[in-house]
């Protein structure tokens, strides 16, 4: 099996339309926010800008199940998606009026900060490195590190095999956390494949070039969930990590609004996370977490 973006679209497509039907939504959204009309703001303010222009640019992933993943016709499914359009539709955008950029892990402080993107919703950990140079509303979700291996494997139960077995090789992606946070761990720096997406370290775990691969645990879930019994995950999480939404450095007042709209539209947050995460088996709707200060 491949596990890159078309061989996943075609069942997550039915789920998604599955759950559109059950929830009372539409194909194009999963949540049920009006989009605001002709919604007021401070002038200068980036909600004005966005409100006045009436489309914005979102960063998001485009191979990751569950959270944000291109359809056959070039659609965008996930929570990460459906968080986006919920923002978007509190500052009178619709969600066809969202121009969306694939934005691999390694690239998302580099587009906020050129101001090619106006939000980067991209199971986005928060952290103090990320915060000097972007700021970021949320958290939205909590995740945690994991590792995934092929169902068959039953030696490696957590990240110390790897200090142990020094010829067991491990996958993740170029400037994620989990590729950073996995090193203590391991015997040598050999034992690390680094890739831009996920979905290349599926398919290689497929193929058997590495044993494992470590991400997020919902992100890891996504590809267990989409692999018909040939992965699982092993051990505890060994790490926080905190979804947020980047946005330009010290624009305290649109994060202020990202926070304000996320806790007004807590039934729409629990909807999108139904409608795709929690299609996931193993997970669990999350209650919003509660804000960080925004700086
Ligand atoms: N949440 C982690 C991070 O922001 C891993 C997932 C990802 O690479 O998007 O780096």
């Amino acid at each position: 099996m491949t596990f890159r973006r078309t061989a996943l679209v075609a069942t997550l497509s039915v789920v998604a339309l599955t759950a559109a039907a059950c929830g009372g939504g539409d194909e194009e959204t999963a949540t049920d926010v009006p989009v605001a009309e002709a919604p007021e703001f401070e002038a200068g303010t980036t909600m004005a800008e966005l409100a006045e222009a009436g489309s914005m640019t979102v960063g998001t992933k485009y191979d990751q199940p569950f959270f944000g993943l291109e359809g056959l016709g070039g659609e965008l499914e996930g929570f990460d998606v459906e968080i986006a359009k919920i923002i978007a539709a509190e500052l009178g955008i619709a969600p066809e009026d969202i121009d969306w950029e694939e934005t691999p892990s390694s690239v998302r402080e580099e587009v906020i900060e050129g101001g090619e993107v106006d939000m980067v919703v991209a199971t986005y950990t928060i952290n103090a490195e990320r915060a000097e140079r972007i700021t970021f509303a949320g958290p939205y979700y909590e995740a945690g590190q994991q590792i995934m291996v092929l169902s068959e494997n039953d030696e490696i139960t957590g990240p110390e095999y790897f200090t142990e077995n020094p010829d067991a090789t491990i996958c993740s992606v170029r400037g994620s956390t989990p590729s950073e946070q996995i090193r203590p761990y391991l015997a040598n720096e050999g034992q690390l494949t680094l890739f831009d997406e996920y979905s290349q370290c599926a398919d290689s775990l497929s193929t058997g070039q590495v044993d494992a691969v470590t991400t997020d645990n919902v992100i890891l879930l996504g590809f267990v969930s989409e692999s018909d019994g040939e992965f699982k995950l092993v051990g505890e999480q060994f790490t926080e990590e905190p979804y947020g939404i980047g946005i330009e450095k010290g624009d305290v007042e649109f994060c202020q609004f990202i926070n304000e709209t996320l806790a007004a539209n807590e039934e729409a947050y629990v909807a999108a996370w139904e409608a795709t995460a929690g299609q996931i088996e193993g997970t669990q709707t999350p209650e919003l977490p509660e804000p960080n200060e925004c700086v």
